[in-house]
């Protein structure tokens, strides 16, 4: 397959009109060209470094986001999951990290690579959380065994359950230092783990070839995470000035999670009253301390915490543009934040249009890189992903 003649935007900077081929799934030629395609572009396809694809993906009003996993037998939870994938991908969201994951997104990355079902390129992140801890207390506290997440205590416990997800064939951990929003109970700056077992858990995680993306609101929480060396921090939301400077200092990545807390703390998706005032009391001083952290040179990527009942899979591109607003970056600046180096901060060869590399693309109407604005569903044309055209038509 090709395109002729269109202005392309590599992951990095305007290269100007190129002849493009690929075949499935790589990218074969790519060479200056007369333009022929003025109102369109090419880019490649986004990379989402937060995710939870097992929620409710059906039609209408979501049901209860603590019950129905509970009440879902896990079978019609994963066609849930492969269905918010390729929803994802039609509106160009080409690779996707999930950051909570089991056996259900292994098995959608597996039949996925393998071509099974058409579906973006997926990464699974297994929890490593403490009882009482974020992940736990999505469960109500009554829910017994083994509807209930896994925990670890104590560094030991953390070491098994790294090992336990590596044997799973997880990607890497996600690790949580503080607590959270929608999590039952819990409060946003509730410690999680102490720094002997954050240690542990990094530790261990990086001898067995696993990043580590830690969930952070508070100050605390970001700081052990961050002097612990794990890879990048989860939300991010607390982030005092000289957190910022040692962050930036490290090059650490951060998704900054920007629509979710935001239609929580207004009650514009159905939630309880509970997570509403903890993402009030985070919205609150947010948006002063991330757009001080970008200015001071914090590396964000997009990542969004979509999960199908509080943001949806497709408002990556929204998320985007609200990147711009909230943390003041500039178009080329978001647009990288969200393919060339989310890439790079989740370790995956995507993200960049050049020869040799995956076809992951966009074909849109406008100039996303100069105004932010055009990159929106609307002017999508077209998707290709893994070198297939997955949504719209190829001009
Ligand atoms: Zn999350």
């Amino acid at each position: 397959m090709r395109l002729d003649g269109i202005p392309l935007w590599d992951g990095t900077e305007y290269r100007g009109p190129v002849d493009l081929a690929w075949e499935p799934d790589r990218i074969t030629d790519l060479n200056p060209a007369a333009q022929r395609h003025g109102d369109l572009c090419v880019l490649p396809g986004l990379v989402d470094t937060h995710v939870h694809l097992v929620g409710y993906a059906g039609a209408g009003e979501p049901p209860d986001f603590a019950t129905w996993p509970l009440t879902t037998t896990r079978d019609e939870q994963v066609l849930h999951g492969a269905a918010h994938a390729q929803r994802a991908m039609r509106h160009g969201v080409t690779t996707l990290r999930d950051l909570a994951g089991d056996e259900a997104q292994i098995a959608l990355r597996r039949a996925f690579d393998a071509g099974i079902l058409a579906g973006p390129r997926i990464q699974v992140h297994g929890v490593v959380g403490m009882t009482a801890g974020h992940n736990d207390l999505f469960v109500p506290p009554a829910v017994p065994l083994p509807l209930r997440k896994p925990t670890a205590d104590g560094p030991d416990e953390c070491r098994k359950l790294v090992r336990t997800w590596a044997r799973a064939g997880m990607d890497g951990i996600k690790l949580t230092t503080s607590g959270g929003v929608l999590s039952i109970g819990d409060r946003n700056v509730w410690r999680n783990y102490t720094r002997d077992e954050i240690r542990a858990v990094v530790d261990e995680a990086h001898a067995l070839g696993m990043r580590v993306a830690s969930h952070a609101h508070s100050e605390d929480g970001i700081r052990v995470a961050a002097e612990e060396g794990v890879d990048s921090i989860e939300h991010g939301t607390l982030m005092s000035r000289d957190l910022a400077e040692t962050l930036a200092a490290r090059r650490t990545p951060v998704a900054p999670t920007l629509l979710i807390n935001e239609a929580i703390a207004e009650g514009r998706v159905p939630v309880t009253r509970e997570a509403m005032d903890k993402a009030a009391e985070l919205v609150a001083t947010r948006d002063v301390l991330l757009a001080q952290a970008a200015a001071l040179g914090v590396r964000f990527v997009l990542g969004t915490d979509a999960n199908g009942h509080h943001v949806r899979f497709g408002d990556q591109l929204a998320e985007v543009v609200h990147m711009t607003r909230v943390l003041g970056l500039d178009a080329e600046s978001a647009l990288r934040a969200a393919t060339s180096d989310a890439a790079d901060a989740i370790g995956m060869p995507v993200g960049r249009l050049a020869p040799g590399l995956g076809a992951d693309l966009i074909v849109l109407r406008g100039r996303p890189w100069e105004r932010i604005e055009d990159l929106a569903t609307e002017n999508i044309v077209a998707v290709v992903s893994r070198g297939r055209l997955v949504a719209g038509r190829l001009p």
